[in-house]
């Protein structure tokens, strides 16, 4: 056994969670983590600690899956690789790319483990892109018992099973689809006005493989613009908008809007944003130095999807996030929602990133069955000043079905999760089958889930 003692102070990756687990393990085999979890009475999995919230601390034991062997095998034939589950996306991505293949998506940041991202859920951005855990075909888990559970697609029960929250058992392996290998150019742009996305938020976000928008709220706008361009996609001429129809109607003589009436994506702009002249942080004033390349330089897909190169740790720690998922059609009116408090959100905002998720056919993810635009907020260290605020936003954005992603800080009541994630009822019925005993849970399933 390798258990850390409770007095040493033990927390999650931003700081603002003390881990209450008195033991910690750190198994070398699969099958010492199968006698550690079939000997205690409570576990949960740490993964990377990259999550806001307590939903990876335990009431008994944590364990963390870092000691086993980290194993990578591909299945051309199949375009599928089966992971270990404790193996962080950077290094996958790498070894994957080493044999020609890619993952379709990866998240902002590259150090998070497998397992700990699929579990809460995790996404990246574009319009076609589905969450992280949309890519897992089977996983095999380690049930209450210490044996080991199987769960393939063909299952019923598959999309109950893939985001989890930690509360079905320790996942040790993933089978996720891979496509072959590509490159992609990024481009980062600057200065785009709220008013804009009003007739034009599908076109800029569906103009490219993935886009991002930022804003610190000082203003109704933007301050950048995340594109990332896969090599050799035709160029996505976006579509009629609004717009366009409305200023084809505008007769002789009328004055023009000010708004460009045509779909403007080119290499020196995105609608009224200009290219930015040199490599950017997504915070306005940070160094890029932490930042995946810019400036259109293409380049292997793992080194251009996340915002943060792997091989750096930005900013460890100094920040809280926050994160709602809604119906992408409403993404206009509720940023202009969020204008109204603007005033309220600057001074414990760091940055907000606009995102597109597709929708899914997972039971918690909150992209099920719904496109979503996904609003992040990173917020200034200091949880006293900034849980009003989230509270606040979150009252806000009820109107529109915002779904909180799990493993951020958020105030949503169990009552307020179970109406907007309806199948949490039919998650709470496979947590009885897996686990009847309660081993996975932790006060955050009890007060986010229910008993
Ligand atoms: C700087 C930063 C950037 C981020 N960017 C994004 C982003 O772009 N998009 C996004 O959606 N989210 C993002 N996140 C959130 C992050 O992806 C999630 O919080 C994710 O869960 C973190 O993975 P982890 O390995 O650290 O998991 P942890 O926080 O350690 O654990 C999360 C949950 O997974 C469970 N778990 C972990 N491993 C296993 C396992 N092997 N078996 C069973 N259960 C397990 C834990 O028990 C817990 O319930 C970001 C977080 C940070 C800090």
């Amino acid at each position: 056994m390798n258990a850390g003692s409770a007095a040493q102070r033990r927390t999650n990756w931003a700081g603002n969670v003390s881990f209450g687990a008195p033991e910690l393990h750190r198994p070398a085999t699969l099958s010492e983590l199968q006698g550690i979890v079939a000997r205690v009475g409570k576990i949960r999995v740490l993964g990377t600690g990259h999550s806001f919230n307590d939903i990876a601390d335990s009431p008994g034991a944590q364990v963390s899956l870092a000691g086993l062997p980290p194993e990578t095998e591909v299945d051309s034939a199949a375009s599928v690789v089966r992971t270990s589950a404790g193996l962080r996306y950077g290094e996958l991505a790498r070894r994957l790319d080493q044999k020609g293949f890619a993952l379709r998506n990866l998240a902002s940041l590259p150090h998070i483990s497998v397992a700990g991202a699929c579990a809460t859920a995790t996404h990246g951005s574009g319009a076609a892109n589905q969450n992280l855990a949309a890519a897992i075909t089977g996983l095999e888990l380690i049930g209450a018992d210490g044996d080991i559970v199987e769960v393939r697609r063909e299952d019923d029960w598959f999309e109950g099973a893939v985001v989890h929250l930690g509360a079905l058992g320790a996942v040790v392996s993933l089978v996720l689809e891979v496509v072959p290998s590509f490159d992609v150019s990024q481009r980062v742009y600057e200065n785009l006005p709220l008013e804009v996305l009003d007739d034009h938020f599908t076109d800029i976000m569906a103009g490219a493989y993935s886009v991002s928008l930022f804003t610190d709220w000082r203003g109704p706008r933007f301050t950048q613009v995340w594109v990332k361009q896969r090599v050799g996609d035709p160029a996505q001429a976006a579509p009629a908008t609004r717009a366009d129809q409305r200023a084809q109607a505008v007769s002789p003589g009328q004055a023009a809007s000010p708004i460009p009436t045509a779909p403007s994506i080119t290499q020196e702009s995105w609608f009224t944003a200009a290219a930015a002249s040199a490599a950017r942080h997504p915070v306005p004033g940070l160094p890029p130095d932490t930042c995946t390349a810019q400036l259109g330089v293409p380049g292997p897909w793992y080194a251009r999807l996340p915002h943060f190169r792997p091989e750096l740790t930005p900013s460890a720690g100094d920040e809280l996030q926050s994160e709602y998922l809604l119906p992408v059609e409403l993404a206009v009116p509720a940023l202009h929602e969020l204008d109204r408090i603007r005033d309220r959100l600057a001074p414990v905002l760091s940055i907000c990133e606009i995102r597109v998720v597709a929708a899914d056919q997972l039971w918690l993810s909150p992209s099920y069955l719904r496109d979503t635009v996904a609003f992040h907020f990173t917020w200034i260290p200091d949880s006293a000043s900034v849980l009003p605020v989230v509270t606040l936003a979150e009252h806000m954005l009820a109107a529109f079905g915002a779904r909180p992603h799990w493993g951020k800080l958020f105030t949503v009541s169990a009552e307020d999760l179970r109406s907007s994630y309806e199948r949490l009822p039919d998650f709470l019925d496979l947590m009885r089958r897996y686990d009847p005993a309660g081993k996975f849970r932790n006060s955050y399933t009890d007060r986010c889930l229910g008993r």
